[in-house]
């Protein structure tokens, strides 16, 4: 059977950066087993030939009613299913489904029935405030970065904006390219509600990449390589702050004054 992404390149041009982004994930340790999620939505691709496809599965519960994603389509990786497979057979290891018109389930419709992620109901709640916000943004990740994770396990880098001023301050492109910094939500249960709107409240206070105490990041961003570079740039960051302590200093930070001029001369906020 021909995929759905056959014909249909900008779609494909789509997924294959999932693809891309997940096999960047594997190779950074940052997705172990079937650890991390993408969602992105994809419904400005959807053309009228795919819209009338039927789907390959009955009806499925999210959960929750999402008035925003009435008619909307979103790629997904499967549940179980790990990165690194994904970066291979992105339509063997995730699944493209429509959300019903009671906005509270959805379909599978192609290419192959694989369930979507246990955190779907999550990943859909804020696509669905990103929406409802008119925001451009239509990529979330889940992933585990290990030199972010690993700060906070300190209450000193939990509190607000605290990991974001020394992450800044240890070079010039993590504010240039991270401008509202990194968000922080306290250890909560995996795929709890109270997660979700923990992190929809952090998104909303203007964070794109929001910290999970011990757990993981979540980030949001115009498409899923977007999201990928922000965590990425602010990981970076931490990996330099951990070589100079593992040097044996405390490292300097760019002055106050420095992130100043910077802020000033690219427009950045703040
Ligand atoms: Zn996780």
């Amino acid at each position: 059977m021909a995929s759905v992404l056959s014909g249909r390149l900008a779609l494909k041009a789509e997924v294959d950066k999932v693809a891309e982004v997940a096999q960047y994930l594997w190779q950074k340790g940052w997705a172990e087993r079937n650890g991390g999620n993408i969602t992105i939505n994809i419904t400005g691709f959807v053309d009228e030939e795919m819209a009338e496809m039927p789907a390959i599965s009955a009806p499925r519960a999210i959960g929750k009613v999402l008035p925003h994603l009435k008619g909307a389509w979103f790629y997904c990786k499967g549940t179980g299913k790990r990165m690194r497979d994904l970066a291979r057979e992105p339509m063997a290891n995730g699944s493209i489904i429509r959300i019903l018109p009671d906005c509270a389930s959805y379909e599978i419709v192609a290419d192959e029935p694989v369930a979507p992620t246990s955190e779907l109901p999550s990943h859909l709640a804020v696509h669905d405030y990103l929406l409802a916000k008119g925001s451009p943004y239509r990529a979330t990740l889940h992933t585990h970065p290990i030199e972010l994770v690993a700060l906070t396990h300190s209450k000193k880098w939990m509190e607000k904006d605290v990991a974001t001023k020394m992450l800044w301050s240890m070079i010039p492109e993590t504010k240039a390219f991270c401008p509202r910094g990194l968000g922080m939500v306290p250890y909560m249960l995996p795929s709890s509600v109270e997660l979700a709107e923990a992190t929809i409240r952090a998104i909303d206070d203007d964070y794109d990449v929001v910290m999970w105490e011990k757990h993981g990041v979540f980030a949001v961003d115009v498409d899923i390589m977007d999201a990928f570079d922000q965590v990425d740039v602010l990981n970076k960051a931490a990996q330099i702050f951990i070589a100079a302590r593992s040097m044996g200093f405390e490292p300097e930070g760019m002055s106050e004054e420095q992130m100043a001029q910077l802020s000033a001369a690219f427009s950045l906020p703040k």
